[in-house]
């Protein structure tokens, strides 16, 4: 696999000394009323245009003119550990940190860096009233949303406009916790927003401009900066319908693909040493397909396009 790496890991060091009490976790207050607005980068370790984002923002001093902003760094562990020659596996050291939010693992025995950290950061995140977590994909697709099936979720992320495409979760189809149904952001009546911003492949430059668009509209439709912004079409939004994990070693794609092809009702997607993934209906259209199949982990996800507008 030749990867071409637009966007390389810089030294976080300068940014490791927060005030906040955890490290690469910056908070600052505007002393006015208004919502406290979390930035999160680097859940996975490789995912640099998060990175350049939360770096633009604290370069910059970005503040906020209402209510509180906190940018943090997740995984730098992984992001240090970065290796070019084989650039998917700085996304984690043991855990994945966006499957382990919930109180199960979080108080649970088990130890890792990515639980440490996650036990770390879980003050700054369970504080916020709003959290973007800024991502990218391994294959260079289409920028897209991610986020649980709420209103309030569906309306924020249509109206700050781009990405473009979203990808609805409804309940109990995520693979574990992610870092945007911690806590309150998983209860219905909630207020708070939490989105996952998939800003393109991996090490773009493109992904990274990106980033610190999504970032900065995020703040603004907040309030907490003034932004204008670019009128944007209307969503296109897909649910998703199942989440197809590894089973085996033998796992096989039918045809090569990189994610938003699409699969007529019964077409073979994938096969998994003896189980096949077919397409359960027409249209069937698949997102993030591995492209480092291993048993446990979530080898493609099968999603439907929604015809009703952006408001659950
Ligand atoms: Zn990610």
């Amino acid at each position: 696999m030749s990867t071409a790496f637009e966007v390389l890991p810089r030294d976080l060091s300068s940014y490791r000394r927060g005030n906040t009490g955890i490290d690469y976790v910056h908070r600052f207050e505007s002393g006015h009323a208004g919502p406290h607005v979390l930035v999160n980068a680097l859940t996975h370790g490789n995912e640099f245009c998060g990175m350049v984002a939360a770096c633009h923002l604290l370069d910059n001093a970005v503040r906020p003119r209402c209510g509180t902003l906190t940018v943090s760094f997740a995984n730098v562990a992984a992001y240090e550990s970065f290796d070019p020659a084989q650039p998917l596996k700085s996304r984690q050291l043991e855990h994945n940190l966006n499957r382990i939010w919930s109180s199960e693992w979080l108080d649970g025995p088990q130890d890792s860096a990515e639980l440490r950290r996650a036990r770390e950061l879980r003050p700054a995140v369970a504080a916020a009233d709003h959290v973007l977590d800024l991502h990218s994909t391994s294959s260079d697709v289409q920028p897209f949303w991610v986020y649980r099936r709420f209103g309030r979720n569906a309306i924020a992320a249509q109206a700050i406009g781009r990405p473009r495409v979203h990808l609805v979760m409804p309940l109990g189809l995520s693979p574990g916790t992610p870092l945007i149904v911690h806590g309150r952001f998983a209860e219905q009546n909630f207020h708070g927003v939490s989105l996952v911003a998939e800003c393109g492949g991996h090490f773009r430059q493109a992904s990274a401009d990106l980033a610190v668009d999504v970032a900065l509209d995020f703040l603004a439709h907040f309030g907490l900066i003034e932004r204008a912004r670019t009128p944007q079409p209307p969503a296109e939004r897909y649910e998703l319908l199942r989440t197809v994990v590894v089973q085996t070693p033998d796992w096989r794609f039918a045809r090569p693909v990189i994610g938003f092809e699409t699969f007529a009702g019964g077409e073979l997607i994938a096969s998994d040493g003896d189980i096949e993934i077919r397409a359960p209906d027409d249209g069937c259209t698949i997102l993030m397909p591995t492209r480092v199949p291993k048993v446990g982990n979530e080898g493609v996800y099968l999603a439907r396009l929604l015809a009703e507008p952006a408001t659950n």
